[in-house]
């Protein structure tokens, strides 16, 4: 495609849903080998930190990780008078002062730097605190990230960005993202050239994807849809897709031959390449997609 090897262009993919479990995991990845296999640079990145399982499927070598930090405020008790304007300007109720003394409780704070900015006495800095793990690595030719929140942890959007700010440079970068349609997915998606939504014909299905579409216009991105399990269910999400105007780049049937490669972690292109077409087709419509998008 004309984008391909242009000197700072990189085409960005993100594969989304508007619920879990739909196959954007066995989407990405099968895609992802697909573009290596036809010698395209491309690299993987995880960001469903919450339960990455790309790494699954392609198996890759860890050559690097590093914890994934958040800014949280210290308090130097010498220079605080107990003033409490940082637990009034706390808009997340993660800074507190009790008799004087402040109590920071960290899983709160969204390292917003406001009671930092705001403390009359500059008694207020900011340490790192870990609340993930990226780690980086290789699966044959595709390049590979994934960020881990840690059990526990609420804040999963700034794992997502250290993921996509460590990304290297490839022809192609696929983006699984996280499921839903509220703050880590957008974190997710927000930079990419164009979206596929991953969804299944059932009325839990469509409901999902409205919610995704709905996402996607809002931040005006070039998006298609792709339907797994394509021949359960009903064929409301085809009619949905034809009344919006919504192409459709791939479906993938229930097929029991799919499942057992899945239980047995082998990619789809690799163990039945008769669905290696369907996968080359959905990037060619995407790519021609994005290129007119640009
Ligand atoms: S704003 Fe500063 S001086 Fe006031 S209570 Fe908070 S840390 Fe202490
Ligand atoms: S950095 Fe923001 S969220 Fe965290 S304690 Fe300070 S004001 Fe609250």
């Amino acid at each position: 495609m004309a984008f391909i090897n242009r000197k700072g262009c990189v085409l960005k993919i993100a594969v989304a849903s508007g619920k879990g479990g739909t196959g954007k995991t066995t989407i990405s990845t099968n895609l992802a080998l697909t573009l290596a296999d036809k010698g395209i640079t491309v690299q993987l990145l995880d960001c469903d930190v919450e339960e990455p399982n790309c790494h699954i499927f392609l198996n890759p070598v860890i050559e690097d990780k590093w914890p994934a930090t958040v800014l949280i405020p210290k308090v130097d008790q010498e220079k605080c008078t107990g003033c409490r304007v940082c637990a009034d300007v706390c808009e997340f109720k993660a800074i507190a002062v009790i008799k004087g003394k402040v109590l920071i409780f960290p899983e709160l704070c969204h390292s917003c730097g406001a009671c930092k900015l705001f403390c009359p006495e500059g008694a207020i800095s900011e340490i790192p605190r870990e609340i993930g793990i990226i780690e980086k690595g290789k699966s044959g030719r595709i390049g590979f990230l994934q960020g881990l929140l840690h059990i526990g942890e609420l804040a999963s959007p700034p794992v997502i960005r250290e993921v996509r700010e460590a990304a290297g440079n490839s022809e192609v970068t696929i983006i699984d993202s996280p499921p839903g349609t509220s703050c880590p997915v957008i974190e997710a998606v927000k930079e990419s050239d164009f979206v596929l939504l991953v969804t299944e014909p059932t009325p839990f299905g469509l409901n999902d994807l409205e919610l995704a579409v709905g996402m996607v216009k809002e931040l005006t991105m070039p998006f298609a849809v792709a339907i797994n399990r394509s021949d359960i269910g009903d064929d409301e999400v085809v009619k949905y897709c034809k009344r919006e105007g919504i192409a459709i780049f791939l479906e993938i049937p229930n097929d029991r031959k799919i499942a057992e490669a899945y239980s047995r972690g082998e990619m789809i292109v690799r163990a039945l390449p008769e669905y290696r077409a369907a996968f080359e087709q959905c990037w060619a419509r995407i790519a021609g997609s994005a290129e007119k998008n640009r």
